[in-house]
């Protein structure tokens, strides 16, 4: 069998979120659900039930941040409108494709909390022109993520309140059994189009209340049975 080649430049650390009670996942892709809430669908200007449609974002946009820690992440280039987005993270344990809904759990490894990051007048442009959406999306240190809690501690995530608040003031607020996708759905639509992979992590969409945050600001994200996630934006 032929030799691997010597590495001519190193190869990328791997991007490792910590687990609630000991251990770390490997980050593999980052798929993010859009519109998935009917509310934030509104408020984006559109109507409630369209098939489910997704962006991915790189592994290395992942900023892990430890339980009780308040993550930093720095205001990002070339926007004037950074969003945050709350949403619910489902960790992928297990791949597959064609995976039907009834057996997405088994595929399930956790849950954690995380943060869409959105450059909102960069994507407003792209959407407008018809072009892809990485520029407004896909940045780095564009998606914080809390602690994945394993779904042997939580049990199946089906509801509970999801929320954010911005230097304490309430900003979104929603509930996961609002989705309009479930995570089974979702898990069984994109196996449709993607080997889903052991490390693939999948953002499934913010509840409305999205909005501008500024540097010097602390969001705290919280979703019920998975704690509070708090970011620094500097
Ligand atoms: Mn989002």
């Amino acid at each position: 069998m032929a030799q691997a080649p010597d590495l001519v430049i190193p190869a990328p650390p791997p991007v490792v979120v910590p687990v609630a009670g000991g251990g770390g996942f490997p980050v593999h892709r980052v798929y993010c659900v859009g519109r998935n809430y009917a509310e934030h669908a509104r408020e984006m200007g559109h109507s409630d039930r369209e098939p489910p449609f997704f962006f991915l974002k790189p592994a290395d946009a992942v900023v892990p941040v430890a339980d009780g820690e308040t993550g930093v992440i720095d205001y990002p280039p070339l926007t004037a409108d950074l969003h945050h987005e709350v949403e619910l993270v489902v960790a992928i344990g297990r791949g597959g494709r064609d995976i039907d809904a009834a057996r997405a759990p088994h595929h399930v490894f956790g849950y954690a909390i995380g943060l869409d990051m959105t450059r909102r007048d960069l994507q407003a442009e792209m959407k407008k022109l018809g072009r892809p959406w990485c520029i407004g999306k896909a940045f780095e240190q564009s998606a914080p993520i809390g602690p994945i809690h394993p779904k042997a501690a939580t049990g199946l995530l089906a509801r509970g309140a999801i929320t954010l608040a911005v230097d304490g003031a309430p900003r979104q607020r929603g509930d996961i059994a609002d989705l309009i996708w479930s995570v089974d759905e979702t898990i069984a639509v994109l196996s449709r189009a993607w080997t889903l992979q052991p490390g693939d992590l999948v953002y499934t969409g913010t509840p409305a209340g999205v909005g501008a945050v500024r540097r010097g600001e602390v969001m705290t994200a919280a979703i019920e049975g998975l704690g509070e996630l708090r970011v620094a934006v500097r």
